[in-house]
């Protein structure tokens, strides 16, 4: 069976619990890849219209739970033109958001039909948000079930794939230490452009993330010999490197 994939192209799987997450924890990493022809795809398990749009529920008096969450579909859809990114809404509902049985059949589609080299979602602890938890669990699961060969069997199983790890609100909290940095200072144009289309639903948060890349690259100085950096990201790798030499 054809894959249908090109060689030697780059395609990034971003799965995001809520609206907004792929903005606020990893737009630069997106960008960078789109800005050199890369492919980037995020999955939107919700829109995270309980427990991520506070201001808007305040729009106005007796608003309905469709037009929050067409709000947030509006944002999240120009954050990914404005990074060059496909995205798709799962619309599986949050706060709670409970992933089970036939959701693992969507996921393991988009997985086998996109056929990422690279997985970036959220990490695996999270005490204050339950929804990010239950999405790493779910896209460990679903990355598991699309490697093997009896599930789907009309498709392709995938190799396996790199898995990065998003910076959570509460890093210190939660034991996130990062081992990956990725410079985000030439897009962080687009990363500021993407954050502000959700001004209107989580706009408090530019601020933090303003705060956190600017932290994020002074830890980069000291790991690098590159002073440059003005802005970075932060990532857990999850899958260990393997080479010859280190
Ligand atoms: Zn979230």
């Amino acid at each position: 069976m054809s894959t249908g994939q090109k060689k030697n192209h780059v395609r990034v799987l971003v799965v995001s619990a809520h609206a907004a997450d792929f903005v606020w924890r990893c737009s630069g990493t997106i960008a960078n890849y789109t800005s050199r022809g890369d492919e980037v795809k995020v999955l939107c398990v919700t829109h995270g219209e309980r427990g991520e749009s506070g201001p808007i529920w305040k729009l106005k008096e007796g608003i309905k739970v469709e037009e929050v969450k067409e709000i947030r579909r509006k944002e999240s859809e120009e954050a990914a033109r404005i990074l060059g990114a496909n995205i798709v809404f799962l619309d599986w509902g949050d706060h709670p958001l409970v992933i089970k049985g036939e959701h693992y059949d969507i996921l393991v589609k988009h997985l086998r039909e996109f056929r990422p080299q690279m997985v970036i979602t959220h990490h695996y602890c999270d005490l204050m948000n339950p929804d990010h938890i239950e999405v790493y669990n779910a896209t460990m699961r679903a990355i598991n079930l699309a490697s093997v060969s009896g599930v789907q069997r009309e498709t392709v199983p995938i190799p396996p794939v790199q898995i990065f790890l998003t910076e959570p609100h509460d890093p210190e909290l939660v034991g996130f230490n990062p081992d990956t940095y990725i410079d985000i200072t030439e897009v962080w144009p687009k990363k500021l452009e993407a954050m502000q289309a959700m001004k209107n639903s989580q706009g408090w948060l530019i601020e933090d993330f303003k705060r956190r890349g600017k932290h994020r690259a002074l830890l980069s100085h000291r790991y690098s010999a590159d002073q440059s950096v003005e802005y970075a990201e932060s990532f857990k790798r999850v899958i260990p490197y393997v080479g010859s030499f280190f």
